[in-house]
């Protein structure tokens, strides 16, 4: 039922004399969970009870309240879920280097299993866990289609190099999700309902960022969501995607980012739908090729985020090209307050801090002209960063650090044709847009959102 090479064992343990707990960390729902999945059956095996945990830490590096908002009330519903499934939820606020062994010791549980990220914060809690507890411990890739590190072994060069690795075993891994049997009655044990409120007076974060209405919370919402997108505009994405007046794009990606939708279920169900074959094909080449690639990107590669990571040929061209002249220099406050000459760029950069989104085509362009207006690459690439992960839902993900990674460090990308500043670092101008889509429609949405 689940592909044993989706499944990690972090130790050596082998026997388990007590209840398995279910870390969930960074896949944040109850169906279509292959970690949550494993978890039941390996209770089920042993006949031990099954609790699900989250460890709420009360600040995140550039995570806002807008984040947490999202997250917690997307987590208030994984409590409902959970609950009708006989499933205790608990949420243990702190660190989890410290929080997650004091839980495993005092419910004597005798398994922890967890989900998968590439990110070093992540991995660096997991190994403090698993330094302090010596139960069997697990982790399962339930975020990606084909598990990150079954794809590849290594850092792949570009979409290119991993398409047919991902392509060739999407027979073995893109299939449809068995559901969760609920567990016992006498699984519920005396465990209280999560208090919300107290958890919410626990955060130290950033409050001016606020949270945003157009988009709701929850695996529900972001199953409605899908199927909004399969009936209506998924057809015309493979035409459309790259018009941020279309609004052909299936602004799936907060969802897909907290994981409160599976990426496994959005292919399962777009492969299956009636929408036209070229449509279908370029939306599976994002959500699998290019979102995996930037999984693989920094699950290994440890400098994903800064400019180090880049290739030798992208750090050679960035340096030759460091002291060009800037036709316009912009401070990080300038940029951030969207004051700059370029009502695109700036409309862009409104809709990032006002509707915590940005269409895709333009946040390459948006961070490719950071490049351009800042005294140095490396700075560029930091100012990029802060700004897509403080305001964009979906920020702090592989994809974003990918992202920025490949609009300015030219990673999974080529030498294109020299010149100033860039250097060899493909470039995008404004003209460009004009081409593609219509920059003053798009622009004057931006003055009066909601137009
Ligand atoms: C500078 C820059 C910063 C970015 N920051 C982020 C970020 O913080 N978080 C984030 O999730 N994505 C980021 N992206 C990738 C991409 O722009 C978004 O995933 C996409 O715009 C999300 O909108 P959507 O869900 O409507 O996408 P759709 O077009 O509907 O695509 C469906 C899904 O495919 C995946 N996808 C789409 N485009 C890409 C891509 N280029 N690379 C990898 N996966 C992709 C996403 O998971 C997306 O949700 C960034 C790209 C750039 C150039």
């Amino acid at each position: 039922m689940i592909h044993p090479d989706r499944v990690r064992s972090l130790n050596h343990e082998r026997s388990i004399n007590g209840p398995v707990v279910y870390w969930m960390s960074r896949d944040q729902r109850v169906r279509h969970n292959w970690a949550l999945l494993f978890a039941e059956q390996l209770s089920r095996k042993n006949s031990q009870p099954l609790f699900a945990v989250f460890n709420l830490v009360p600040s995140y590096p550039e995570a806002s309240l807008r984040h947490y908002d999202f997250m917690l009330k997307g987590l208030m519903l994984v409590e409902k879920k959970l609950q009708a499934l006989n499933i205790p939820f608990v949420i243990l606020a702190g660190n989890p280097e410290s929080e997650l062994p004091r839980f495993i010791a005092k419910s004597k549980a005798g398994a922890i299993i967890t989900d998968f990220s590439p990110l070093k914060i992540a991995k660096a809690r997991k190994k403090k866990v698993l330094e302090n507890t010596s139960v069997l411990f697990y982790e399962v890739d339930t975020h990606n289609i084909v598990p990150c590190f079954t794809a590849s072994n290594k850092l792949e060069f570009s979409a290119r190099t991993i398409r047919p690795k991902i392509n060739s075993r999407l027979g073995t891994f893109l299939s449809s999700f068995p559901e969760l049997t609920p567990q016992p009655a006498e699984n519920r044990t005396d465990f209280k309902p999560v208090d919300w409120k107290r958890l919410y007076n626990t955060l130290r974060v950033n409050s001016d960022v606020e949270p945003v209405s157009w988009i709701d919370p929850g695996e529900e919402a972001a199953g409605k969501a899908l199927k909004e997108f399969i009936d209506g505009k998924l057809n015309s994405y493979a035409k459309l995607w790259n018009d941020p007046n279309a609004h052909a794009v299936s602004a799936l990606s907060p969802y897909l980012h907290f994981g409160q939708i599976s990426a496994q279920h959005v292919a399962f169900e777009v492969r299956r739908s009636s929408a036209e074959q070229a449509s279908k094909d370029a939306f599976l080449e994002e959500l699998i090729v290019r979102r995996e690639l930037a999984e693989n990107y920094c699950h290994y590669n440890e400098h994903y985020d800064s400019l180090s990571g880049i290739r030798p040929w992208a750090k050679e061209t960035l340096d030759r090209h460091r002291n060009d002249k800037r036709d316009y220099l912009y401070s990080p406050d300038d940029l951030e307050k969207a004051s700059t000459h370029d009502p695109l760029w700036n409309a862009a950069q409104s809709e990032l801090k006002n509707r915590a989104k940005m269409h895709g085509y333009l946040r390459m362009y948006w961070a490719k002209k950071i490049l351009e207006w800042t005294p140095e690459p490396e700075s560029a690439f930091d100012i990029a960063l802060h700004l897509n992960d403080k305001y964009s839902l979906d920020g702090r993900d592989p994809n974003g650090f990918t992202g920025v990674a490949w609009s300015i460090g030219g990673v999974h990308d080529r030498p294109w044709p020299e010149r100033p500043v860039f250097g060899k670092i493909r470039y995008m101008n404004y003209n460009g847009c004009v081409r593609k889509f219509n920059t003053d429609k798009y622009i004057r949405s931006q003055k009066n959102p909601g137009s």
